[in-house]
């Protein structure tokens, strides 16, 4: 290793440790914090974060990533780090520090007045701060890449590599067969969903939650299950991952399937490790956020709701529910879980259904930073696209474009993330199947140790050794292709609502 590189270690992990001990303080925040305790929390978090940037923007990492770069002589995983650093290091010195500080202002004023606009149902009260972080966020593609489309610029902060082009090509396959398989489903008697009601006090709730991390393979002695009002999960070092969930009294598989997302969030994180020598730095970081995704969902839904999983876990369940749970058997279960059903809420959707609410929000910022789509006709474009692509009308805008929190942040170009994770799961676990053909008959059998064991080597190893382009290539031997989750979806509804 150069000295160099060496150094650069160094600088980074120092940042590293500033980062996690803001997550420290971000996730007691959200657990524990008693309420009061906000606006101390709020400096507290506001200094570290002014540390980070200082750290991040100091000019010796400049000096060395240009004695790195002059060099013929890195290793691969030299090379993968210069990469990753540079990649950070420019996002954060481009940025004028004043603009910073009013993006950071505008940002929460912003999220404040969605909150509000939220719970009265009023976008003109919001109107004026989409238009700002729409503006914000050009100024911010801007300074970060002149030469580029905006949008291209803000996808590539969550999924690098990507661009409008790619991502809308990748989309407008998903749509039509999404749409087709939708149409079939809807022409098939509906299901009734026999977990809806049943009411599993949260003590109970917890048990299975900490049922099912154990048998996924959550490291408990890395880790730590609590209740926050959104699910998450967070890095507070390499050894401390830890997620939430949520118990709703009357509807239990809500938080049975947060925990199994947050646990393949935290399976990811917890096998991290592309070099001992790196560990704690930029190159012990998940890829990207499709990836982060692919990883929550695979566990989540091809997993988690597989018919497979729960020959061999339906016993369990039904003993841990205890009375509540007589009336419900292996197979009801398995068709409740995997219900799908039109809805206007993204967070609530089914897996068939979740690709449209998130094209349908690609749709509309990419025609917000082209300039075909005003922040005034964001409303009216919005029902528009929810009848287009899930034949429901949105009967206000709190259920309709006021219900993401995302925008009111300056987050654009978050949303593909989630879709594309469904489509790098898909494509990961058809790659795992060519491997281990009897996976379904192992998983039955109680074993999903293969499936870890099968990411763990080829996909969370390697932190951000590779692109996501890269990465997907490596490991499934093609470019990202939604013709994977096509064939997995057609195979698993087409049983489930007989078509
Ligand atoms: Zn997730």
């Amino acid at each position: 290793m150069h000295k160099e590189t060496a150094r650069l270690l160094e600088l980074d992990r120092e940042h590293s440790l500033v980062m996690h001990i803001g997550a420290i303080l971000g996730w007691d925040q959200e657990t524990y914090m008693p309420p009061k305790a906000i606006e101390e929390r709020s400096s507290q978090l506001a200094l570290l974060e002014g540390l980070a940037h200082q750290k991040a923007v100091n000019p010796e990492i400049g000096e060395l990533l240009a004695a790195l770069e002059a060099k013929s002589d890195l290793s691969e995983d030299e090379k993968a780090y210069v990469r990753v650093v540079r990649r950070d290091y420019d996002r954060e010195t481009k940025l004028p520090e004043a603009f910073v500080t009013e993006y950071a202002k505008e940002a929460s004023l912003s999220q404040a007045a969605w909150a509000d606009a939220k719970k009265n149902n009023d976008f003109a009260a919001f109107k004026p701060h989409l238009s700002r972080m729409v503006e914000l966020n050009k100024k911010r593609a801007h300074y970060l890449n002149p030469n580029a489309k905006p949008y291209d610029v803000l996808l590539d902060l969550f999924e690098p590599g990507s661009t409008q082009e790619s991502v809308a090509a990748v989309f407008a396959k998903m749509k039509s067969y999404l749409i087709e398989i939708l149409t079939r489903i809807r022409e098939r008697p509906q299901i009734e969903d026999k977990c809806s009601g049943l009411r599993v006090d949260k003590h109970t709730q917890e048990r299975i939650s900490q049922y099912f991390m154990k048998v996924l393979g959550y490291e408990r002695d890395r880790g730590r299950l609590d209740v926050s009002a959104h699910p998450f999960t967070t890095t507070l070092g390499a050894d401390d991952v830890r997620i939430t969930t949520r118990y709703v009294e009357d509807y239990f598989p809500s938080s049975l399937f947060s925990t199994i997302h947050e646990s393949g969030h935290a399976l990811y994180e917890m096998g991290i490790d592309p070099n001992p020598d790196y560990r704690g730095t930029k190159l012990a970081e998940a890829v990207s956020m499709a990836v982060h995704e692919s990883q929550s969902r695979l566990w989540e839904n091809i997993v988690g709701r597989s018919p497979a999983f729960w020959e061999r876990h339906f016993p369990a369940l039904s003993a841990l529910l205890g009375e509540v749970g007589e009336g419900l058997d292996l197979e009801s279960f398995v068709k409740s879980i995997n219900r799908v059903s039109p809805s206007l809420i993204r967070t609530e959707a089914d897996e068939v259904t979740y690709g449209l609410h998130v094209i349908a929000r690609f749709e509309l910022e990419s025609a917000l930073f082209d300039g075909s789509l005003n922040v005034e006709e964001v409303p009216e474009a919005w029902r528009a696209k929810y009848r287009e692509l899930l034949g429901i009308e949105a009967p206000d805008d709190r259920q309709g474009c006021l219900q993401d929190v995302h925008w009111s942040m300056g987050a654009f170009g978050y949303f593909p993330s989630y879709a594309l994770g469904n489509l790098y799961g898909a494509q990961f676990w058809a790659a795992l199947k060519k491997e281990i053909p009897d996976v379904e008959a192992r998983i039955s059998g109680g074993d999903t140790s293969a499936v870890l064991a099968w990411l763990r080597k080829n996909v969370h190893v390697q932190g951000s050794r590779y692109t996501p382009g890269e990465l997907v290539k490596k490991v499934t031997g093609q470019a990202l292709d939604p013709v994977w989750f096509e064939k997995y979806l057609r195979e698993k509804y087409s049983k489930i609502y007989g078509f």
